[in-house]
């Protein structure tokens, strides 16, 4: 398995029980005393199998007939969720969509061959601009990670330029692969040519066709391999995805699982952090100080590293961090909500089939407060006025 395919595989083994597993009691869906019962039933089964066979097949056909997707009898074994309890979230979630390959024209080619079983992994061209074009003609307006750090009770500023009753999301970019950010040569000027097909180049097709889709995904960059491996254009590329107002993440500099190296082996934490800074300072200079977020490799996190990450030294400085992005699978909390912690942020793994289930048709999701007043401008202009609704009244509002 190669790094990416084992960043899937992790997430899927730890999003599949959610859908699979049906709720037991008791608060570990793995416990002894689960196993012990299963056991019971598997000797059980075997003595009745022996009377019955038939009879038993069909029993155990019906016990995995699945009661797929309905939400409430299905919980989340890493925080003991139910879906409902997760879709109900106390001011409704906000999905945070996780993005890794494109296939494009032309980064097809350098993909190479993709096997069928992976296929859903890889997002076309043409797909992402559907799901563009659908969430926004669904009513969902695009926010930054900073904005939605914002959104804490009292802060209005990111909801002033957001329209009324319109659900948010955020987007983000892992591992700088092909397809995400290239190049198709230069023009007359030796200025770079944006390739119309990759990512950053739909979204700033998009934004001209949409001027309130503002440019401000994050991309999260690993430097195990070059950057959106083009040679040669690495600067211009990191400085290029500032300039136009995107976030960049740091995702370490080789992609290491820093859960695995806390708290045995926190120098390699240091250096896998600070490194990555370097090599950031080396290609954008001061304005790699914009860079306070990081992105565990794997989505592989501890609660208990979250505290030492807030601050990491490498030689010889200092390195602060405000909040760090996990591949959890669900959509993450409203940062108003007592449950969410700025460094264990979830957001969802796209394709086709958990872009419409866990995003577009998504129930729960947040909702920018409705109009609630009117006042005259200073040039005589009604003005919209936000207020911050009580939870209550957004929970009863909910998608
Ligand atoms: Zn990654």
């Amino acid at each position: 398995m190669d790094r990416f395919e084992e960043d899937l595989f992790q997430l899927k083994k730890r999003r599949n029980p959610l859908w699979t597993e049906t709720k037991k009691e008791g608060d570990n869906g793995f416990s002894v005393k689960r196993i012990i019962i299963n056991a019971l039933i598997v000797i059980a089964a075997a003595g009745v199998l022996i009377v019955n066979g038939m009879l038993i097949l069909n029993a155990m056909d019906n016990h995995s007939d699945p009661k797929k997707f309905t939400y409430g009898d299905k919980v989340n074994p890493y925080t003991n969720q139910t879906i409902d309890d997760i879709f109900s979230g106390v001011a409704g979630r906000i999905p945070i969509l996780m993005y890794h390959n494109f296939i494009t024209p032309t980064s097809a080619g350098q993909i190479g061959y993709i096997s069928k079983g992976k296929m859903r992994y890889y997002v076309s061209s043409d797909e992402f601009r559907e799901q563009l074009e659908l969430l926004y003609a669904n009513n969902f307006r695009n926010i930054s990670l900073d904005e939605y750090l914002s959104l804490m009770k009292g802060d209005k500023k990111t909801l002033d330029r957001l329209p009324p009753d319109c659900m948010l999301y955020v987007l983000t970019f892992d591992d700088a692969t092909y397809g995400q950010f290239d190049f198709l040569g230069a023009d007359k000027n030796g200025e770079p040519i944006i390739d119309p097909d990759c990512a950053v180049g739909i979204m700033i097709g998009f934004s001209k066709k949409h001027p309130d889709f503002k440019l401000n995904a994050a991309f999260c960059i690993d430097f195990e391999n070059t950057p959106f491996l083009q040679n040669g254009y690495v600067e211009k590329k990191l400085n290029l995805l500032l300039d136009y107002g995107f976030e960049l993440v740091n995702h370490t500099a080789s992609h290491e699982y820093l859960a695995n190296l806390y708290p045995d082996n926190k120098a390699k934490i240091d250096k896998e952090i600070g490194r990555a800074m370097e090599l950031f300072e080396s290609y954008l200079g001061y304005r790699a100080r914009t860079i306070d977020k990081i992105c565990y490799p794997g989505g592989f996190d501890s609660p208990e590293m979250y505290g030492y990450l807030k601050k990491i030294t490498y030689n010889g400085k200092t390195y602060q961090f405000e909040a760090a992005l996990d591949a959890e699978g669900l959509q993450a909390y409203n940062p108003n909500d007592t449950r969410f912690n700025p460094f264990d942020i979830a957001r969802i793994e796209i394709n086709a089939k958990d872009f419409k289930m866990f995003v577009l048709d998504a129930p729960g999701l947040y909702k920018t407060p409705p109009v609630l007043a009117f006042k005259k401008g200073n040039n005589g202009y009604i003005e919209k006025v936000f207020e911050f609704i009580p939870e209550s009244v957004i929970t009863g509002n909910a998608h």
